[in-house]
């Protein structure tokens, strides 16, 4: 499906042109009676005049074409792009010729852009199917050879191997009619010691590109990695040649030559501190060799003597600091673990007195509390009978003049042996008092010492007040002793 067709009489006519390049109006091959003998250039086979939907004029060949024809087998989107390509040549006001193959048959450019001089020629080839480097190298290397620079150009969304290894870029097709084509792979800048990825109009780029403003520009190896965000995600390009202005191409060199002064300046101050390093051994060395030499002299002898015998003594004197701290820590210890043994003797037999204190009580008590009952008697035997009702009298007595209580005195004694038998007297709901206990049994009566205790006389609470109990729970009878 090509732009361009062999006239029988005006040589070759361009579709994308006004005038088709020859001075002649599309009506005159377009649907004309007699038809043209127009044929591809490619494949020399007829083709003749064609709209496409969208009114763009193209040659289409005719029935029966050979298979093998590039140019009828270019798709629809490597056409577009040719055509857009044609465009932007002319409004930059350059030639552009379509489909211009070499004279040797070596290359055919898809637009051939001509300086308005004549003196510059770039291809622009629009670069659809898959190429690998070396090819798409050599194949720049055959439009240099014939003085023609080349810019290739990829309309895939991925971008191709080959991008950034020779000139080339990326277009990103318009969405709608109008938009325009813009370049988003391959346009470089740099600054502050990175490449960064920027884009333009695709109309605009050919334009700097044609005005000298943009030239291929090799990355430094160090600087070939490029990040780029993809749809929200960082992503890492390998991109050796960028298009880039004059002062991205200087900014990268003044960058490359201050990474190299540091270098050397890096390199400078190592060497000057191996060079010190290396004065200062043999200054070391030369000392090394004065003190050897002087050290055999009869004066050196002696003064090594001398250093050795100080050295031994100050040796010396260390061992014996060392072994003195040691004796001291030991005594320090033996002190320390006798201190513990006494405190634990000390423990040991204030224990053993405690026990045996404790075993001498047990062995009281048991004999008081065998000879409780006949103590008890006998201490009740001090008293006549009569005697005796006087005491129980004079407590019922006192009770009910100070107290205004009534006490209920036992019939017939009552002496109890838990309360060292004394007598235990009773108010109506309460336990009055204790009537005469008996002071040598006390220790089996601790409870006594929470009544009122009766006591016969002084002489009386004297002697239970020697064995315990609070004066002020002892209350006198004052009745004659007998
Ligand atoms: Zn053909």
């Amino acid at each position: 499906m090509p732009f361009t067709a062999l006239h029988p009489e005006l040589g070759r006519i361009d579709s994308t042109q006004p005038d088709l390049g020859a001075g002649l109006a599309w009506s005159q091959v377009h649907k004309v009676s007699p038809r043209v003998a127009l044929t591809c250039p490619e494949c020399a086979w007829g083709v003749h005049a064609k709209h496409s939907p969208n009114r763009v004029r193209f040659f289409c060949h005719d029935a029966g074409r050979p298979p093998e024809c590039s140019l009828a087998n270019e798709s629809w989107e490597h056409h577009m792009l040719k055509l857009e390509m044609a465009g932007a040549v002319r409004a930059a006001g350059w030639f552009a010729e379509l489909e211009v193959a070499a004279a040797d048959g070596s290359w055919r450019a898809d637009v051939m852009a001509t300086s308005p001089d004549g003196t510059r020629r770039i291809a622009w080839e629009a670069q659809l199917s898959p190429i690998t480097v070396e090819d798409i190298q050599a194949r720049t290397d055959r439009y240099a050879a014939e003085d023609v620079a080349v810019c290739w150009v990829s309309p895939h969304k991925r971008p191709p191997v080959w991008l950034g290894a020779v000139p080339s870029i990326r277009v990103r097709v318009p969405e709608q009619a109008q938009a325009p084509w813009v370049v988003d792979d391959g346009l470089g800048g740099f600054s502050s010691g990175t490449w960064s990825f920027q884009e333009a109009e695709l109309c605009q780029f050919v334009r700097w590109v044609l005005h000298g403003l943009l030239s291929p520009c090799q990355s430094l190896s160090a600087r070939r990695e490029v990040m780029r965000i993809v749809d929200g995600e960082h992503h890492w390009f390998r991109r050796s040649l960028w298009w880039t202005s004059r002062q991205s191409a200087e900014a990268q060199d003044a960058h490359e030559q201050e990474r190299l002064r540091r270098e050397e300046a890096a390199r400078q101050r190592a060497e000057a501190a191996r060079g010190r390093e290396a004065q200062r051994k043999k200054r070391e060395a030369e000392a090394r060799a004065r003190r050897e030499q002087w050290l055999a002299t009869p004066e050196g002898r002696k003064a090594r003597q001398r250093q050795l015998e100080l050295r031994r003594l100050k040796d010396a004197q260390v061992v014996e600091q060392r072994a003195a701290a040691r004796r001291l820590q030991a005594r320090e210890a033996d002190e320390r673990a006798r201190r513990r043994a006494e405190a634990q003797e000390r423990r040991a037999r204030k224990l053993a007195a405690e026990q045996e204190r404790e075993v001498r009580q047990q062995l009281f008590r048991r004999e008081l509390e065998r000879r409780a009952p006949a103590m008890g008697e006998a201490w009740w035997a001090l008293l006549s009978r009569e005697e005796a009702k006087e005491v129980f009298r004079t407590v019922f007595d006192a009770a009910w003049r100070r107290e205004g209580v009534r006490v209920r005195i036992p019939p017939g004694g009552g002496a109890a042996a838990g309360f060292a038998y004394g007598v235990p007297v009773h108010t109506s709901n309460r336990l009055y008092g204790i009537v005469r206990p008996c002071p040598a049994l006390l220790p089996l009566a601790p409870q006594l010492t929470y009544h009122q205790v009766f006591a016969l006389n002084a002489q009386e609470a004297e002697a239970l007040e020697a064995n315990g109990l609070r004066a002020d729970r002892i209350t006198r009878l004052d009745l004659a002793a007998r």
